[in-house]
């Protein structure tokens, strides 16, 4: 039998951890290297002989395993966080910016003042640039983005350079949507029973193809669920249920055999170093095997706080780059849902040494027969996420191994701020206050 034992190679004494994640947490309390989380598939038991009998050190942030602690601090030290070096050749340039040089030096102002701003609900940016994430939401000013690096005009133009790079239709097909409205109007006018109402949306989805078609499905899941009675307060699970679940696998996965969209109950293996899972994911199979995820989702009920909305917001974006390098794609789809207010996010790597957690739009579900002609207010969003998510494949060339700060340096550290030093949570999701 081998030992494999998870050690702190910069202490003279041998301390030992239970979990990579204790092991990192100590080195940075100890000795302030921040390190990374693993980002590997494999697990480490099976690449060590097990007929050995040596003791075995592991490195907490990859595969990587040694008999000398020496050989281990040596290894450890290169995994710390390091802003990249410029390399003037191939940086993004975005009318006169740089933006690699800018997003270097807010990353390297993120990491000397990591120790002070751990605090998710108000520094949920920083903490994404550390893993080499810029955040691009449709509002352009944040309080916390320092403006020396990233001006709200910055932040807009790149917000809108990279839906540009997406090429999402603008609207669905006028005829469609007027055909849409017209069946939905006599539900609402109570000329049909909700039951022809979908009889004629699916007699409508069997006329069209690809995301047309899953946008006609994806308003027909909705119906059993709409009645005209005083809906109150909706709750996750009924949230779940009755609106994210059907919307979500109608329009991302619904006629496409290697595809499955579903509330989880797993937690996705590509390095993520928490024990709680996301709510919602699209996983594509190939050969009848799982391969990798698409999609990614987090729910609250109506009347949730603004710091679990936040820690959803920085999970999703956490969640989509461990799996974008993991798997390497082309782009990773999140939503969260706030109540029946859908804001769909993607996140890319428009350039080697950044990646963009980008917001595409917000749609809002009703919950009621009566408000139902709101649905046509959404369709063209819908379309666009539907045509989007087709486009997610396995990346042509490898993604860059951009580094991923590990869940247990921001979880602890969640606490309500008053509301005046709140920053920008309106931004999260369109949330009104
Ligand atoms: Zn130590
Ligand atoms: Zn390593």
């Amino acid at each position: 039998m081998s030992i494999i034992q998870k050690i702190c190679p910069f202490c003279t004494e041998f301390t030992t951890f239970t979990t990579h994640q204790m092991a990192r947490l100590h080195i940075f309390n100890k000795h302030s290297i921040l390190l990374p989380t693993n980002n590997c598939r494999t697990k480490l038991e099976s690449i060590i002989l097990v007929t050995q009998k040596i003791r075995h050190f592991s490195c907490p942030c990859c595969e990587y395993c040694t008999t000398s602690k020496d050989e281990l601090k040596l290894h450890v030290e290169e995994h710390g966080f390091k802003v990249p070096t410029l390399d003037n050749g191939s940086c993004w340039i975005l009318q006169t910016t740089n933006v690699t040089a800018k997003f270097h030096g807010y990353f390297s102002s993120c990491l000397s003042s990591f120790k002070n701003n751990m605090d998710v609900d108000r520094y949920f940016n920083n903490l994404l640039c550390i893993s080499s994430v810029l955040v691009l939401q449709k509002r352009a000013k944040y309080e916390s983005v320092p403006a020396e690096y990233f001006p709200p005009s910055l932040l807009a133009n790149l917000h809108r350079e990279i839906l540009k790079s997406l090429s999402l239709p603008s609207f669905l097909d006028p005829d469609l949507f007027m055909t849409i409205k017209g069946i939905l109007h006599m539900y609402h006018e109570n000329q049909i029973s909700n039951l022809a109402t979908r009889q004629r949306l699916i007699n409508l989805a069997m006329t069209k193809d690809g995301p047309e078609q899953s946008v006609v499905v994806a308003v027909e899941s909705l119906l059993p669920a709409m009645k005209d009675l005083d809906a109150g307060e909706i709750g996750e699970s009924e949230l779940a249920c009755s609106i994210v679940h059907p919307l979500i696998q109608s329009l991302l996965a619904y006629e496409m055999e290697e595809k499955t969209a579903k509330c989880t109950n797993t937690i996705p293996e590509n390095g993520t170093d928490v024990g709680r899972r996301p709510d919602y994911e699209v996983a594509v199979y190939e050969q009848y095997q799982l391969s990798f995820r698409t999609c990614f989702g987090e729910l609250k009920g109506e009347g949730s706080s603004d710091v679990s909305a936040i820690m959803d917001f920085y999970r999703l974006g956490v969640f989509a780059k461990l799996e974008i390098v993991a798997s390497n794609l082309t782009g990773v789809l999140c939503f969260q849902a706030l109540g029946t207010t859908i804001t769909f996010y993607t996140l890319t790597l428009p350039h080697p040494t950044l990646y963009t957690f980008t917001e595409i739009t917000t749609v809002t579900i009703p919950k009621t027969k009566n408000d139902i002609m709101s649905l046509i207010c959404a369709l063209d969003d819908l379309f666009k996420i539907a045509t989007y998510h087709r486009t997610i494949s396995k990346a042509s060339e490898a993604n860059t191994q951009l580094a991923t700060l590990p869940f247990a340096f921001v979880q602890g550290k969640r606490k309500s701020l008053p509301v005046k030093r709140r920053p920008s949570l309106g931004s999260i999701s369109n949330r009104k206050l």
